[in-house]
């Protein structure tokens, strides 16, 4: 199959109300990739330089993904992603044709997003199964169609890593990923609203949400909806007529489902 055809360019279907916390990062993002795209004019007006791409950064399962969708659903945008990863081994030879299409297609369908996920897979030094040379023809492919790139055309790049300290300085140069947006592990609020969603389709008896969010300190959104998961399993587990998830198959549910992100991963935000 051709490169192109790989592409899948949709509006997404995530609201801001499917995510937990994350009001801050909302907010940065529609000043760094909303308003260029639909206020250009007032905010050179006033002066601003509109960044031409994004950097999300954070620890994994943290709502990266999930926000750039919502900002895209949310503002109308057409959406087009590609993992880091995906450029080197679907397109063995052909990377470097796949980056130039994915980059035509986000003109012709503008205002779009482009989103660049594992964006540290493209630094130099991985030190994985592909060549150095096939890295850096790559990352110089990507730069290019970055130096190609302007908000005030309807296109703006949002990238996201766990792994900033990996990806290729060149990248990070002015005029490229320009705008550094942390997104931190859920603090107690974010944990105690992620839960609340997950709960309006979990039918629960006597529980606590307040204990749960106490309890899931340290854990990522993602281990946050993982020990929704197992505790509706163990519900079904000890019943396969259960109606109700209960207290007690949260309890097991949170000493089999712990919180993974290392502390030397969290040192290097
Ligand atoms: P990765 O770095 O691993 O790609 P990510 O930061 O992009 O992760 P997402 O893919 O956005 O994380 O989130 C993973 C899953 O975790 C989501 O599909 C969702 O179920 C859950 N999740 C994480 N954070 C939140 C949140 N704040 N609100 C609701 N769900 C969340």
């Amino acid at each position: 199959p051709s490169a192109m055809r790989e592409l899948q360019v949709h509006v997404p279907t995530v609201k801001w109300n499917d995510i937990g916390g994350g009001q801050e990062v909302r907010l940065k993002l529609e000043q760094a990739v909303e308003w260029p795209l639909k206020h250009g004019e007032s905010l050179k007006r006033l002066g601003i330089k509109a960044p031409k791409g994004v950097l999300l950064y954070g620890p994994p399962g943290c709502s990266k993904t999930l926000v750039a969708k919502a900002l895209a659903t949310e503002t109308n945008l057409n959406f087009i992603s590609i993992k880091g990863s995906d450029i080197f081994s679907k397109w063995v030879g052909e990377s470097e044709k796949a980056l130039r299409d994915l980059f035509r297609s986000a003109r012709k369908v503008a205002p779009a997003i482009i989103f660049l996920d594992e964006i540290d897979a493209l630094g130099a030094n991985r030190g994985s199964s592909t060549s150095n040379t096939v890295h850096e023809r790559v990352l110089s492919q990507l730069l290019t169609e970055m130096d190609g790139v302007n908000p005030l055309d309807g296109v703006v790049i949002v990238a996201a890593t766990n792994r900033p300290d990996c990806i290729d300085k060149a990248l990070m140069r002015p005029g490229r990923l320009d705008r550094l947006i942390y997104v931190p592990l859920p603090d107690y609020e974010t944990r105690w609203q992620i839960l609340k969603i997950q709960f309006e389709k979990i039918p629960t008896k006597d529980v606590s949400i307040e204990e749960i969010a106490k309890k899931t300190d340290g854990y990522s959104g993602a281990e946050v909806v993982a020990v929704c998961t197992e505790a509706a399993l163990a519900a079904l587990q000890e019943e396969m007529n259960a109606e109700y998830v209960q207290m007690s198959h949260f309890e097991s549910a949170l000493a089999s489902v712990t919180a993974r992100t290392p502390q030397s991963l969290l040192n290097l935000y």
